[in-house]
Formats: C-alpha cells, structure tokens, sequence
C-alpha cells in the first residue's frame, strides 16, 4: 500500500483522528526504565489471523514520528497478508533507538515481555535495525515471535532468497501478461541493487535465461554479478536509463518519482524494495505510459510468508509453493487494472480491502 504524505497535518498530529483515518485497530505502549526501552505495538487489523510484523529499531525525531510508523507500516501489513491470501493480520512494531544501548540483550528480553503480554494478537519478526539475535532474545521470553537463528524445516531467520524467489514470480507474471512470453528466456533484467534480495534474483532470472544489467553502491556486489552471470554493471542513475525489459529496484525506497520515471525505458517494473512509488499518484502516471508496475507489496511478500511459515513451524516447500502461486495474484491484478483503467497500486489496494 502506498500514502501519500501530505495528508492533512491536523489528522496526522492527532492520534485518535490518525487511528481512525487509518481504520485502527489498536495501539499499545511500553516503558521500562530499567533497560531504557520506548516501544509501540500497532495492531492495525485481527481480521484474517494474528497480527505478524517486523520491529523496527531505530532512531525517530520524536515519539509520535514513531507511532505513526508504525501505525502506517502496521496497515501495509493488513493489505500484505490480505492480498496474499495469509491467514494473518496487519501489525508493526517501533522501539525508538536510544542514543546510548545499554545491554541490547536485555532489552529486548524486556520487549519480548510486552510482546508476551499481548498473548499472541502480535507475532514480532527482524525489520530494519534489529537482528537475529534480538529474536533470539526475545525468545526466551515469548513464543510469539519469528525470524530467529533456530534451522527448523529448512527455515531460519533470513528471508532474503524467499523475497528473491517472490520478485523472481513477479517478473515471470509480469513477462508473461506483458510481453505474452511464458519463461524469461532473453529477457533482459535490470536490477538497481544487488545486496541479499538483489543478487539472489540475479541468480534466478539468470539461471532462466534472461540478461542483467546490475548497478549498486558497492563495487564488489556489482563484480560478482559480472563474473557469475555476465551482467552488465552501470553506475548510479545511469540504471533507470537501461533499455530493457524489466526494471528492478532493489535497494531504496521511493525511486519511482517525477525525476526517474521519465527515463525509464523498461515497460515493466518488479522489484524488491518497500515503497517504490514516491507518491500514490506515481502509479497512474505509469500506467498513462504504458509502464506494467507490479505493486512492491505483493512482489516482495516472500520475506512474510517465510516468517509466517517459519513461525507455523511450517516447511521450506510450502512455503516456496505459496509464493510461487503470487503469480497468479499478479495476474489478477494486471487483469482487473486492465479491465478497469485503473493503476495496478490502486487496484491492489481495493483487492486488499475487499478481503479485510
Ligand atoms: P541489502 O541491504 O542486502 O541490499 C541493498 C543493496 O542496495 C546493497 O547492496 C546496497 O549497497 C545497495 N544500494 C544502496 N543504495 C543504492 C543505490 N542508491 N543504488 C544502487 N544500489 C544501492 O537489502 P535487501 O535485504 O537485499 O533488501 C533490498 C530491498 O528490499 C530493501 O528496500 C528492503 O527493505 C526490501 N525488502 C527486503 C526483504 C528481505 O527479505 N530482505 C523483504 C521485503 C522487502
């Protein structure tokens, strides 16, 4: 799900106006004195199944920048889980990052107490600026949590090749509705980072036959991708300008915008990272161009079905099957944003209601 920023300053200063806007669900807060913990609990929505969603640790200007992080993130998670069909609800936490971390171990032990609290409407998993090791800590504390180090059915803490695997099917549909093409055999992929999502679908599409031009911050990420698959490797804004088939960002949020969008020259764009499209109405200003965007929710669901699965105690091959059959939700929206004229980010967004 994409939100614009500019929503009326009043509503998003306010937290109950904020919480009804967003139709919430519940907020919970924790303090401990003790560890120095400051963390927020969004439960946007119970409908479907527990609520499963990161923790993002890390610095915010001020509380309430926290909370409607998470309050807007917790909400993504519902229509995530709800497209993809997961028997699960949308929630998030936040734990504001103090400036100096005492024992980060008990920290989150103390946060996985409040994580315990709420007797499994909140199932915790690795976000942005938390580890392995933080679930691990909050293991001992809760069974509600994922993402941790233990190797069970072929599942541990890392996402990153499910994700790749999600992005891969998302690219196999996109090629097909688009280009009527069944495989990716001489598609050429470009991909704007390479990191641990990027570069797993390197290997994938590589391994099915298309061609890559990669670009990444770092040099070593690029080379490697040279010497293992043959890609090309540009430089910086220069991979929004490929003339390929496929446009892949993998590495930051918000490029797709009124600056990049006019230098594409890919029809097509799947990729891994959260938030591509800089504002709502970068999804119909593709669409009047011709651009098939697959939205970045559905494409990337890989990582929560493998936190889901590894949570359920689940196998590696179910879960491979249920991303896999993302395929067929890319068609659906493709097809309905088709019928109906509309962008496919808006089209997700009403499927995802539809089901919450
Ligand atoms: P990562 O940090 O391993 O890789 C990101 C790569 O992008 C790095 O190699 C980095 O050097 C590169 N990069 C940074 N800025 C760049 C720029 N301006 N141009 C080109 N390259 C640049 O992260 P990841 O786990 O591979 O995740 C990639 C994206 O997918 C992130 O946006 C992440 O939020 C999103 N995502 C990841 C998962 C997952 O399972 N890891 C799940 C859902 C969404």
């Amino acid at each position: 799900m994409t939100t614009d920023t500019n929503q009326d300053k009043a509503i998003r200063d306010d937290i109950f106006e904020y919480a009804s806007y967003l139709e919430f669900g519940e907020l919970h807060f924790k303090v401990d004195n003790t560890t120095g913990l400051r963390a927020c609990i969004a439960i946007h929505s119970l409908k479907r199944g527990p609520a499963l969603g990161g923790c993002r640790f890390i610095e915010y200007g001020s509380t309430m920048d926290a909370v409607r992080d998470a309050m807007r993130l917790a909400k993504g998670m519902s229509y995530k889980a709800a497209i993809c069909d997961l028997t699960l609800g949308g929630g998030k936490a936040v734990i504001m990052k103090p400036a100096n971390m005492g024992d980060r171990e008990a920290f989150f032990k103390v946060f996985g107490q409040f994580v315990d609290s709420l007797n499994g409407r909140y199932i915790t998993a690795k976000d942005s600026g938390s580890s392995t090791a933080d679930m691990d800590a909050i293991a001992t504390e809760t069974a509600y949590v994922t993402s941790t180090s233990k190797m069970e059915n072929g599942l541990n803490g890392d996402p990153s090749p499910f994700t790749s695997y999600s992005v891969c099917r998302g690219i196999e549909a996109a090629v097909q509705f688009k280009l009527g093409q069944t495989g990716l055999n001489g598609i050429h992929v470009a991909i704007q980072g390479v990191g641990a999502v990027g570069y797993g679908l390197a290997k994938r599409v590589h391994e099915l036959g298309a061609t890559l031009t990669v670009s990444d911050i770092n040099p070593e990420s690029t080379q490697r991708c040279a010497q293992e698959f043959g890609a090309q490797v540009v430089e910086g804004d220069a991979i929004y300008q490929v003339d390929c088939d496929v446009f892949s960002p993998c590495a930051l949020g918000a490029v797709l915008n009124d600056d990049t969008i006019p230098l594409l020259k890919a029809g097509i764009i799947v990729g891994a990272a959260n938030n591509q499209l800089a504002r709502t109405r970068h999804g119909e200003i593709l669409r009047e161009r011709g651009v098939l965007y697959a939205p970045d929710y559905i494409t990337n669901a890989g990582g929560l079905i493998h936190a889901s699965a590894q949570y359920h105690k689940s196998s590696e091959k179910t879960a491979m099957e249920q991303i896999s059959r993302l395929y067929g939700v890319l068609l659906g929206v493709f097809d309905r944003a088709e019928q109906d004229g509309k962008p496919t980010n808006e089209v997700a967004d009403a499927m995802a209601e539809e089901k919450l």
